[in-house]
């Protein structure tokens, strides 16, 4: 095993140690629950070592970020704005060896490594301006001299709970606009990342600390999502929890949050597809969905899991993509001639071909079967190849979301709204698009009729969203938005206000009182 280079440049550049406690309350660093190895996927290797936080951890947070909101939630948005824009700043200077640590311990490309830190970086911009523009509405009060209007308070600690696949973006999502929204942001990063996660608490902690500012603004504690993920959706003193992954915890965490009536974000799981109608460029089509498909080594909740093709370009989209997939180089993520890195774990392998055994089981015919790569340029155990299979249908297995470089080629006959309907007819509803230069069907794609997702788009791919307008995706993906647009909403409460300047007591609707 070759072990990875520039690793204790990486290390040092963020501040990280061989052994870390993986709990800050802002001011200093524990962690007295397990100790554990982050592991590389990219060998093997151990990176560093992390004491993760325990249940009485989690009760030293919360007192300290009560204290904490008391100053930041009376801090004008603009000011609390500035803070994002220095955030965005150190982000930049750390730009590098950050995207690196993405890279080695979860194995994404080096440039979608780099490219994490850089959406970070934008949601910081974009909630800098977005602190000016805390709009609530207006409007004429049916009583003389009365007014009216809407206006958005900060709701308190916001839970951020994250996902492997991207173990930086989404707490950058998240906290960005909570902080500019008033709010105080604890987060329990997923138990494969914990070292993004503290380099990332650590960047954060030297802004607040310049600024004076209560350093439990921001809290993180590692460890074990069942143990600690209970307690902070459980807990009345969190007002909004913020969850990214799996529908399975999703529905959980929706049904324990929601019994203490708490609020929720929720960013769910994606069976993302694109439609190939015979009125498309085949050539755009096919390079979208080979990004699409293996980006993030299909590890990306808006890859695209299935690709759906009218029957008279079929055969010729068919060979043209398993061209493209036969050109996919896989290896080292931090080669940046590697298109495709290794899977997260070992556990995600044999996913992959569990999933395999269930498409042939059930009727589906491989094109490309996945391989296991093996030899000292694959140590660590987790590179396959990436796999395509032809299926007749939304079979069972079609209907699941294979977190994995797994795409299902369908062939369809009908006409537009046919193979809407065949788009639409999985439990999942994040992200889809149709390639075609036909107005008429791009149109009904996009209408009443059209796509059931959060995500529609017309010649541009699944994956790879922009954050200037809400994220997120219907049905079991759970509803949530976050990013862009009035997405900053949900981390705020709006209150409606009247205010009688007439001297006198006059009630709605005509009521009299006398
Ligand atoms: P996961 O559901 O296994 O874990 C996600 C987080 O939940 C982790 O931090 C984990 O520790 C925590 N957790 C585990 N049990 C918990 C509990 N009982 N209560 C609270 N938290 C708990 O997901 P994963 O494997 O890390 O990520 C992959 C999944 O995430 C895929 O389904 C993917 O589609 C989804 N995802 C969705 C989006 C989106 O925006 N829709 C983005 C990224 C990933």
């Amino acid at each position: 095993m070759k072990p990875i280079e520039e690793l204790d440049a990486v290390l040092k550049a963020l501040n990280l140690n061989s052994e870390n406690p993986g709990v800050s309350d802002g001011e200093s660093w524990f962690g007295t629950g397990k100790t554990i190895d982050s592991i590389s996927p990219i060998n093997g290797q151990v990176i560093a070592k992390v004491m993760q936080g325990s249940p009485e951890d989690y009760e030293r947070l919360i007192p300290k970020m009560e204290e904490a909101f008391c100053v930041w939630r009376s801090v004008p948005a603009p000011k609390r704005g500035e803070i994002v824009r220095q955030l965005g700043h150190a982000l930049r200077d750390k730009k590098d060896a950050l995207g690196k640590l993405v890279t080695i311990e979860m194995g994404k490309s080096i440039q979608e490594g780099w490219g994490e830190v850089q959406e970070m970086i934008d949601i910081c911009d974009l909630a800098v301006g977005q602190s000016r523009m805390l709009y609530g509405v207006q409007t004429h009060s049916e009583r003389p001299n009365h007014r009216m209007y809407e206006q958005w308070h900060p709701l308190g600690i916001v839970g951020i709970i994250s996902a492997f696949n991207f173990p930086v973006a989404v707490w950058a999502w998240n906290l960005a606009i909570a902080l500019i929204a008033g709010d105080v942001c604890l987060w329990k990063p997923a138990s494969a990342v914990p070292l993004t996660a503290i380099a990332c608490q650590k960047i954060f902690e030297s802004v607040l600390k310049m600024n004076g500012l209560p350093s439990a603004i921001s809290t993180l504690i590692t460890g074990k999502g069942s143990e600690l993920g209970d307690l902070l959706t459980e807990d009345p003193r969190v007002k909004l929890i913020s969850y990214t992954g799996s529908t399975h915890i999703g529905k959980r965490i929706s049904e324990r949050v929601g019994k203490r009536l708490g609020k929720t974000i929720l960013e769910l799981g994606g069976n993302n597809a694109i439609i190939v109608t015979a009125k498309a460029d085949l050539k755009l089509a096919a390079k979208n969905v080979l990004f699409g498909a293996i980006g993030t080594a299909g590890q990306r909740c808006t890859t695209t899991r299935r690709v759906i093709v009218e029957d008279s370009i079929y055969d010729e989209f068919s060979d043209l993509l398993q061209k493209y997939y036969d050109k996919v180089t896989i290896g080292n993520p931090i080669n940046e001639s590697n298109l495709m890195g290794p899977l997260v774990d070992s556990t995600a392998v044999n996913n992959l071909f569990t999933a395999i055994e269930a498409v042939e089981k059930q009727g589906g015919r491989l094109l490309k079967k996945p391989e296991r790569l093996e030899g000292d340029a694959y140590s660590g155990d987790c590179y396959v190849t990436p796999a395509l299979a032809e299926v007749d249908d939304n079979l069972p297995i079609v209907c699941e979301e294979t977190f994995a470089p797994l795409l299902y080629l369908i062939r369809y006959s009908g006409g537009i709204q046919e193979v809407i309907d065949i788009q639409n007819g999985v439990p999942q509803g994040l992200s889809s698009a149709i390639f075609t230069n036909d107005l008429r069907e791009s149109e009904q794609f996009l209408s009443a009729t059209g796509s059931d997702c959060g995500i529609a788009n017309v010649n541009v791919g699944t994956s790879g969203a922009e954050i200037g307008l809400a994220f997120g995706g219907e049905k079991e993906t759970g509803g949530g938005r976050e990013s862009g647009s009035d997405a900053w909403k949900a981390y705020m409460r709006r209150q409606t206000n009247t205010i009688n300047w007439s001297g006198e007591t006059i009630l709605a609707q005509g009521i009299e009182f006398d």
